[in-house]
């Protein structure tokens, strides 16, 4: 259960209560405000004492597997911040190369993605490959390549964290990271994301498994909040699927089911589910009419030269298309594109 408290009001009488009843707790502040979830086999009983407490405002998510992702104590959506940008309101489109290649390939990707009206550039420096001998990634000079091109273009940049032995490394480079869908449910990554999401301010965004279900996908959110981190995001990118015409399959169901059970902002990446540049398009279109509240775009300057993911990385040209079809899309259903960074 979650408990709220009282706007300046001490959680010693919650806290005694629980010791009494036996129940395992934590305190946190999330979002501003002072909370304690507790958990344990005597939740119901408790809780129908701690309602009585004068220095609790709500109990709330009594007996749900679902805390502090759900929307029983916090009904309003979040934002998560990625530097000055906010996902959460006005649309928001993360997009840049699968990886980090040279100085020269993420200058020119940071160059397109920027003219194309992107608030945020992404880029892997450590890749997740099937096979050991694919290209791994440029690791931490990766990292630094990235962040130096974005930060010059006025822009901020996340990258990919699947091993906890860098992501100090990579919360002091990068504006924020993001979880792969083959390490959603690595637990001690999430803990390790969480506490440096909690002690520096920056985003952790969460992507779905392509095998997992939307409670799996939602607890490895609670992992990471329950370190103390309140900026977040989920970013759904597709399932396996024996019957998919594409790389893997977009269910776009995901998207307002998410939104409907969390206040987390829901950011959807149609590059991976697509696997070819065609199908990023109309996966992107969908997706966002589905609800998505920002998109992650993979966006090469030289596709046909890509190290990895070298068929769904779309050119700067198709990127700009795609941009102007998202613009009237937005325009359509009455929501807008967020404006570019003023500064950093
Ligand atoms: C990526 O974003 O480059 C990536 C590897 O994606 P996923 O974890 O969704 O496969
Ligand atoms: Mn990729």
């Amino acid at each position: 259960m979650i408990i709220v408290l009282k706007r300046g009001e001490s959680a010693s009488e919650v806290v005694s209560l629980l010791n009494e009843y036996g129940l395992d707790y934590k305190k946190l502040v999330l979002y501003d405000r002072d909370i304690i979830v507790a958990w344990g086999s005597r939740e119901r009983e408790t809780s129908e004492k701690i309602h009585s407490l004068p220095s609790v405002e709500l109990v709330a998510a009594v007996g749900s597997k679902l805390q502090l992702a759900s929307r029983e104590w916090k009904r309003e959506d979040s934002v998560a911040r990625i530097g000055p940008v906010e996902i959460g309101g006005d649309f928001v489109v993360i997009a840049g190369p699968c990886a980090v290649e040279s100085r020269e390939q993420i200058e020119e990707a940071v160059k397109a993605v920027r003219k194309g009206g992107a608030q945020v550039v992404r880029g892997g420096a450590w890749k997740p490959r099937t096979s050991p001998y694919s290209f791994q990634g440029l690791g931490l000079e990766g990292l630094r390549l990235l962040t130096e091109a974005a930060h010059s273009a006025g822009l901020p940049a996340i990258t990919e964290v699947m091993d906890p032995r860098v992501a100090r490394d990579a919360f002091t480079l990068a504006d924020g990271v993001w979880v792969g869908a083959r390490t959603m449910q690595a637990t001690p990554l999430l803990r390790e994301l969480g506490a440096l999401c909690s002690k520096t301010g920056k985003p952790v965004l969460i992507k779905r498994g392509f095998g997992n279900t939307l409670e799996e996908w939602l607890l490895a959110a609670e992992y990471v909040m329950l370190e103390g981190c309140s900026n977040i995001g989920i970013i759904e990118r597709g399932s396996r699927c024996p019957v998919s015409v594409s790389r893997f399959s977009l269910d776009v169901a995901f998207i307002p089911v998410a939104r409907m059970k969390t206040h987390i902002p829901v950011i959807a990446d149609p590059s991976h589910p697509a696997g070819s540049r065609e199908l990023v398009e109309p996966l992107a279109l969908a997706a966002t009419a589905a609800g998505a509240q920002a998109l992650m775009v993979e966006v090469h300057p030289w596709p046909e030269k890509a190290l990895s993911d070298k068929a769904q990385q779309l050119t700067p040209s198709e990127f700009y298309r795609l941009m102007e079809r998202l613009k009237l899309l937005l325009e359509a259903l009455g929501r807008r594109m967020a404006s570019q960074p003023k500064s950093l």
